[in-house]
């Protein structure tokens, strides 16, 4: 029987309809899996050899005992925010802003799962440095990190990159977030990611892995197949909170996450999203950084679009036990 559940961290809701699933193998064939690339592409401004296509480089993580580099930064070609000196006549802001491109390694062909664990350290770490650097220019209110993988989900180019974007204006989705955790705690005293934690890893039905620093979980109300939320168990208001054995822990925390849904459904196009809590400090009592891989297979339809109610073609604590068992 279809159920409509309500996440109790954001309020959004979702209907479960598991009877209207295909099987988790399927999903890739009809979503579109991401088709495998050669090594390098002569076309491909983030292939190494091509920095003339390139605006220019920020900067490079150094590989370790290997030469070349980890992590490449660059500003966005096209970007969606960047910095402007006058502001047109019909805007209410200039479309002030910041907008670079992580490119996760040097070579063409390689995705997240992929990596070598220096390397997957080297592209949190840059996560982490690009997010402070843009966090820190004048300003700058929010700071969006986010991995758009296949076209589908959005990535224009196939070398795989991640982006982080800082907006001159606060995300409505995170005030809408923290709009709600501070009605929860106004109410209940709490901060209401740190009680779902709680009752998730009591009950264990959506629990993918619970690790010193992480819990990784399909959200009681996942909008989507096989979403993982990646939760820091430690109450911490921001990403740049994040502390160093955090910092460590969380290269290998999303790179399994990814592994696993590969091994479950396939090389489906996917979002990585990092919601960031709250560097105000009047916030801190109730926002609660985490990230969500969110894989990009089913296409919102009328009712969707209509109402923001997702419909969920499959059961989050079987999509959490196919996760688990997946190697
Ligand atoms: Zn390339
Ligand atoms: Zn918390």
């Amino acid at each position: 029987m279809n159920a409509l559940r309500q996440d109790r961290t954001t309020g959004q809701w979702a209907v479960i309809a598991p009877g209207r699933g295909k099987r988790p193998s399927d999903l890739a064939a009809s979503a579109g899996a991401v088709a495998p690339l050669p090594p390098k592409d002569p076309s491909c401004p983030f292939c190494p050899g091509n920095e003339n296509m390139l605006p220019r480089i920020i900067e490079e993580a150094a590989r370790e005992a290997v030469p070349g580099w980890a992590t490449r930064v660059v500003p966005n070609k096209y970007p969606i925010l960047q910095r402007s000196e006058s502001v047109p006549a019909d805007c209410l802001e200039a479309g002030y802003g910041e907008h670079e491109v992580v490119i996760i390694s040097p070579s063409h062909y390689l995705d997240i799962p992929d990596l070598t664990g220096a390397d997957m350290q080297a592209l949190t770490d840059t996560w982490f440095r690009r997010f402070a650097a843009l966090q820190a220019l004048p300003g700058i209110e929010d700071v969006v990190l986010f991995c758009n993988r296949g076209s589908t989900a959005g990535a224009s180019l196939a070398h795989a990159h991640s982006q982080v974007i800082g907006m001159p204006i606060r995300s409505p989705h995170i005030v809408a977030a923290l709009a709600w955790s501070a009605a929860y705690h106004r109410d209940c005293g709490r901060c209401v990611i740190c009680d779902e934690l709680a009752r998730e890893e009591a009950s264990e039905d959506r629990v993918v892995e619970l690790g010193e620093s992480f819990a990784v979980l399909v959200p009681f109300a996942a909008r989507g197949p096989f979403e993982q939320w990646i939760v820091p168990r430690r109450h911490s208001p921001h990403f740049l909170d994040a502390g160093t054995q955090e910092r460590k822990d969380l290269a290998g925390v999303v790179q399994r996450a990814l592994q696993r849904l590969v091994a479950a459904v396939g090389r489906v196009p996917y979002n990585i999203v990092v919601e960031p809590g709250s560097r105000h400090v009047e916030e801190a009592s109730y926002a609660h950084w985490a990230i969500r891989i969110v894989p990009e297979v089913t296409i919102p339809g009328g009712f969707e679009l209509q109402s923001d109610i997702i419909v969920n073609p499959y059961s989050p604590e079987d999509n959490a036990e196919s996760l688990r068992q997946a190697r």
